[in-house]
């Protein structure tokens, strides 16, 4: 475990493109987060977690999967250096452990696999929330953590790749007692939102939230997509062919299932054909469904949705809403 000034963490990250293509949190012109290369913009790791879905290294938003020729067709390879990602919150580590499991249980997506397997994920916590406020530590999930103290950063190791690489890293030796401090402030960090998302999944399997409230909160929906387009756990994608000289490609690119045709049949029929419909079946799926086909809630509060939604249809206003009136 070492110790790291920014400096250090900056020629370190620097140092990994070499060998991977280093995805960081960096600040852009306009004053937002996004991530990108080193010298692509200020490197703005402190913050929280990033706008943009940040699975979606792995997931873009488009991507082509099939070249098809007369004859012969060929799933498309991943190319390039392994991605070295930094910038995942403790909750965008649960995210990712999640889809994970989505893409490789029953059928094994190569496409998502082809840039997962060789990839390096790196969290950032401690002390470097938006507000200065103490990010919950990942503690594994991940190959390297960075923990800030407000002004440096403590690197950790998880897996033997992370251990090789930290060793790469300048910076001074650290007490491992840093790190179980750091851990101690962490574990005492209270989620009032979880327990909030829990007495909404009760709610909900138990079918105690009649359709009135849906109709009721979608009125406001106005079918923008963001909170798919930035949830790190949101998997839908639909796929179409498109011909150039003798080459059909099929890409796959997100859903939404916010949109009136995400669920239509070819017969006209639509089983979620009205607003209501949709935004249950958005939060239903993660706080219902998915506990059943996959034993747990697939929100893990990673709080995009929330920022994103301008009508106030992220997940745990809707889960407050659906509580208060319901919950009692
Ligand atoms: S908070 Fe919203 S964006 Fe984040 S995992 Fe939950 S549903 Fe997805
Ligand atoms: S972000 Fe809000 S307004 Fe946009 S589709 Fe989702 S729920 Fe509707």
């Amino acid at each position: 475990m070492k110790i790291l000034t920014i400096h250090e963490v900056q020629s370190f990250l620097k140092s990994m493109e070499a060998t991977y293509d280093v995805r960081v949190p960096i600040r852009l012109l306009d004053g937002t987060r996004t991530l990108g290369k080193v010298d692509e913009g200020t490197l703005a790791i402190g913050g929280g977690c990033v706008p943009r879905k940040i699975t979606s290294v792995f997931f873009p938003q488009m991507e082509t999967v099939l070249d098809m020729k007369p004859g012969k067709s060929e799933q498309v390879k991943s190319q390039g250096k392994p991605l070295f990602v930094v910038g995942f919150t403790a909750q965008d580590a649960d995210c990712l452990k999640f889809i994970d499991r989505f893409y490789s249980e029953n059928y094994r997506d190569d496409i998502y696999f082809g840039k997962r397997d060789e990839a390096v994920i790196v969290c950032v916590s401690g002390r470097c929330g938006a507000d200065g406020e103490f990010l919950k530590i990942a503690g594994g999930n991940c190959d390297l953590e960075l923990i800030s103290d407000g002004q440096n950063y403590l690197l950790n190791a998880y897996t033997e790749k992370g251990q090789a690489l930290a060793r790469k890293a300048a910076g001074t030796e650290a007490d491992e007692n840093l790190y179980q401090q750091a851990m101690n402030e962490s574990d005492a960090i209270v989620s009032d939102e979880l327990e909030l998302v829990q007495k909404a999944s009760t709610l909900l399997r138990e079918e105690k939230v009649p359709d009135e409230f849906w109709v009721s909160v979608s009125d406001r929906c106005i079918a923008c997509t963001s909170c798919n387009m930035v949830c790190p756990t949101c998997t839908c994608f639909d796929v179409f062919d498109r011909k150039s000289d003798d080459t059909i490609k099929r890409w796959r690119v997100w859903d939404s299932c916010q949109l009136d045709g995400f669920m239509r049949e070819a017969s006209g029929h639509n089983p979620l054909g009205t607003e209501n419909l949709r935004t249950r079946r958005r939060i239903h799926h993660k706080l219902a469904a998915d506990p059943k086909r996959w034993g747990q809630i697939t929100c893990m509060l990673c709080g995009r949705c929330d920022a994103a939604c301008p009508t106030g249809l992220g997940i745990k206003s809707v889960c407050m809403e659906m509580v208060q009136k319901y919950g009692s």
